[in-house]
């Protein structure tokens, strides 16, 4: 389940003031980006501009306000994880085709 616009969830005051708070915990930055950097990853750290369920709402409805289960994330890692909305699907990076040398 993705983050519907149109869902008056995301528009209740309980939900604002809870997704702010989690963004604020988290330096207003994008969790997935600081993993990737700590882990000696590429790129820089963007801002978190989505709150993220990690357990969905559809499984867990009850979870749908607990801090521990949000995650700030950039739109770009958000995405990510949500490869069932089809706007940018998982792709794996092919290698880049290289004629091949054939030594004779
Ligand atoms: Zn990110
Ligand atoms: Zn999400």
């Amino acid at each position: 389940m993705y983050h519907k616009e149109s869902d008056p969830f995301y528009h209740s005051k309980a939900w604002l003031v809870l997704a702010d708070a989690r963004k604020q915990a988290d330096s207003y930055l994008c969790c997935d980006c600081m993993e990737r950097k700590k882990a000696g990853g590429y790129g820089r750290v963007r801002d978190a501009e989505v709150v993220h369920h990690v357990i969905p709402r559809s499984e867990r409805p009850d979870l749908e306000l607990d801090i521990d289960n949000l995650r700030s994330l950039c739109k770009i890692c958000h995405n990510r994880r949500h490869p069932e909305k089809g706007g940018n699907p998982a792709r794996v990076p092919q290698p880049t085709p290289r004629a091949r040398v054939i030594k004779i």
